[in-house]
């Protein structure tokens, strides 16, 4: 059956990525249909709206949308596909490949997956002076320095719901059961990471309602840290993780530092789910400092192709995919200058369709 695929290539050197990626699926001839939305800058010259009703019914008709990462004005199209379709889940699988080039001595084995809450928490995007508080008189209500006598700033909310924890949770023990019906011989377990020590009302809330569902989920193992202190385990026993939950920021910082682990940003694929919507992009940003060279490291974008082809049935294609890029980098021959290699763009997405 014909699936369709909205594409927003995104930014900088993010469409040298994500147009040799579409390229390659287009041409295992296995019923993807892809539809361009126009976003951004373009579709502003074009009809004066940085998002147009357009691009959004096109990625509301689309069964899935594969985003590259964005800079500057797409930036529009991509709170749509969070907000917009509810894509409260956001997991970066981080898995070493042989072969590529980890600043760790042991990276063997290591083979985790971070669930980010991702619509929450700082994230919901409400900030302002200070003095916007005053009248709220929150005196009695901090247990640190008052908010009053702080003088000229700026304040973030950082809200944690009861409903957007116990979903993003009970993501995660899925998730770590259906690795387990992957791999049987895993053992599952579900990692939570928050700072519930300073902030107890929010963080504290969200340790909290996972104890909660942690206790509707005992076949799975359950533990949690101080999020500083899992800083310091995800660097030096990264193997002993399964699933890790966070909130949206500790989550966005930390799949950064994993990527690093595993050896570049451009190795570490993300995919955002919702209740009944779903899109892939590489967890790296746009790399303006690399754009025009065709030297950006393709692997984000093609794993992310690969949990997107997951999710539209096509489980033999991705794991085809997944060989084959594992071939590359255990060969070693065509890796990108982020992986130590000479290869380019190019030559590094030929190999993998040599290695298929
Ligand atoms: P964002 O704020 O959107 O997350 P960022 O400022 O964190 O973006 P990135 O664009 O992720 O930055 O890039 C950080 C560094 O990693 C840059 O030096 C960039 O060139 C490098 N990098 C990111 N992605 C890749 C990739 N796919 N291949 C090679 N290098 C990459």
């Amino acid at each position: 059956m014909l699936k369709t695929v909205a594409v927003i290539e995104g930014d900088d050197a993010a469409p040298e990525a994500m147009r040799p990626v579409v390229e390659f699926l287009g041409s295992l001839n296995i019923g993807l249909e892809f539809v361009y939305p126009v976003v951004g800058e373009a579709a502003e010259a074009a009809t004066g709206d940085i998002f147009p009703a357009e691009a959004r019914e096109m990625i509301d008709r689309a069964d899935t949308t594969f985003f590259g990462s964005t800079s500057g004005k797409s930036g529009a199209a991509l709170t749509y596909l969070r907000w917009g379709k509810g894509t409260f889940a956001n997991v970066r699988p981080c898995v070493h490949l042989p072969g590529c080039a980890s600043p760790l001595a042991n990276p063997e084995g290591i083979d985790f997956a971070i669930v980010r809450e991702n619509l929450e928490d700082l994230y919901v995007g409400c900030e302002g002076p200070l003095g916007d508080l005053a009248p709220l008189n929150l005196s009695g209500r901090t247990i640190r320095r008052p908010v009053h006598d702080l003088g000229e700033g700026r304040y973030a909310i950082k809200a944690i719901t009861r409903a957007g924890t116990e979903r993003i949770v009970r993501f995660a023990f899925d998730l770590a059961r259906s690795r387990r019906r992957q791999d049987p011989s895993r053992s599952p377990k579900v990692t939570c990471a928050t700072k519930h020590n300073m902030l107890r009302g929010s963080d504290g809330f969200f340790l909290e309602v996972a104890q909660e569902v942690a206790a509707d989920n005992a076949d799975v193992e359950f533990e949690s840290f101080i999020v500083d202190d899992f800083a310091c385990r995800l660097i030096r026993e990264p193997q002993r993780l399964d699933v890790v939950v966070m909130p949206n920021l500790y989550g966005d910082i930390l799949s950064d530092a994993a990527g690093g682990l595993l050896g570049s940003l451009g190795l570490a694929p993300s995919g955002c789910y919702g209740d009944d919507y779903a899109y892939f992009e590489p967890a790296h940003g746009t790399a303006p400092d690399i754009a025009g060279r065709n030297i950006i490291n393709p692997t984000a974008a093609l794993l992310s192709a690969t949990m997107m082809l997951d999710h539209l049935g096509f489980e033999r294609e991705a794991r085809r995919i997944e060989d084959a890029v594992q071939r590359v980098y255990a060969d070693g021959r065509a890796l990108t200058p982020d992986q130590g290699g000479e290869a380019s763009t190019t030559t590094f997405c030929d190999a993998v369709v040599a290695a298929l």
